[in-house]
């Protein structure tokens, strides 16, 4: 069976699946305040179709999977797929991203089916801050979600922290003080230009060199971490003595498009080869017919651009593919 190698020799072991195009919060990065139209549920995928797809891909090597959205804590008895998911040869890891909103009363319950690995959004850590980034979120959740896959032996848990100039620049210290005090690995995230048609992301957008001169002014040294579990395009940093690290992700500032590893399935079946690029094909159709499947991935992974080129949306420069009409929920980040 052919491997998922395209013709810059990088070969795709790990697929993201957005299961669903809905959710409990409305970031102000990511969707609208009101106005946003979600698939009807029978143009998203059953579990039965993404067990079909991935029982597919698995057997040209994807290895790693992680469900995001959307919010995935939002569809019903997700642990039912992350279960079937799990038992498909092949399948080494499956992760999650969530706003962990419902993750208190899930945590056990996610462990037992199979997950193994999650990152966690989160934004602020005042609970007003929070309430007006995610437009309504209660903070409390999140903690209590947090505390939950601590105690179920999660290893390792992220959490996802989009910087933005003017919201949250001034709680980055407060950030690096969490990750010492619980075994977290903070990830500072640009701001990416996903799904605006506008310039406003350009006004918040803040390079990720901030967080050094941030731990130098704390007076604190850091050291790089090599991770065992690291699989993606984080850069990672330990405070010596501290429970847990941070890390820095810029797929704005520099990408990381060379050892990009990663197809993704948005929830109403498409395979996306690149983040940004609009390009896009559906699988659903050929749902049950492997071959089929497998053939339509090697035609989007062929299609897959050298890099993304979102540095150019920063300096305003043409670039050469259509930027994606998706919003970041509705691929799953
Ligand atoms: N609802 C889940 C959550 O928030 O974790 C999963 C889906 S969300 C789209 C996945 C990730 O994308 C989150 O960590 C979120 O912060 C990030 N994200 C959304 N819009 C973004 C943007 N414009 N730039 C950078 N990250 C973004
Ligand atoms: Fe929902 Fe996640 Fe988007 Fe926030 S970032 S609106 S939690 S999908």
């Amino acid at each position: 069976m052919n491997k998922l190698v395209d013709k810059f020799g990088r070969i795709h072991d790990y697929m993201r699946i957005s299961v669903t195009d809905r959710c409990n919060l409305r970031c102000v990065y990511c969707m609208p305040e009101e106005g946003m139209e979600f698939e009807p549920s029978d143009r998203i995928l059953s579990y039965e179709e993404i067990e079909a797809v991935v029982k597919a891909v698995a057997k040209m090597g994807v290895r790693k999977l992680r469900l995001t959205g959307g919010e995935p804590l939002v569809r019903r008895e997700i642990e039912k797929l992350i279960a079937m998911l799990s038992a498909v040869p092949g399948i080494e890891d499956i992760a999650l991203t969530t706003n962990a909103i419902f993750l208190e009363s899930k945590a056990e319950k996610l462990r037992e089916a199979g997950l193994t690995r999650l990152n966690i959004s989160l934004d602020s850590l005042k609970a007003d801050r929070f309430s007006m980034i995610t437009r309504g979120g209660d903070i409390k959740r999140v903690m209590r979600g947090i505390d939950a896959v601590v105690r179920a032996a999660f290893t390792p848990i992220k959490l996802n922290v989009v910087l933005m100039k003017g919201i949250n620049d001034d709680e980055i210290q407060d950030f690096i003080r969490l990750s010492m005090e619980k075994p977290l690995q903070v990830r500072f995230i640009e701001y990416m230009p996903i799904g605006h048609d506008d310039n406003s992301w350009r006004e918040k957008y803040i390079s990720l060199d901030t967080i050094f001169e941030a731990v130098e002014k704390m007076g604190l040294s850091y050291e790089s971490e090599v991770l065992v579990y690291g699989n993606g395009p984080a850069e990672n940093y330990r405070i010596p003595g501290g429970a847990g690290s941070f890390g820095l992700i810029h797929p704005v500032s520099e990408h990381f498009c060379d050892t990009c590893n990663r197809l993704r399935l948005t929830a109403d079946g498409s395979i996306k080869p690149c983040l940004y690029w609009n390009d896009e094909w559906n699988v659903r159709p050929l749902a049950g017919d492997d071959r089929a499947i497998q053939a339509l991935f090697l035609r989007a992974l062929d299609a897959k651009p050298e890099n993304h080129e979102m540095a150019m949306a920063l300096s305003r420069e043409s670039q050469t593919h259509t930027p994606t009409v998706r919003r970041m929920s509705q691929i799953g980040g």
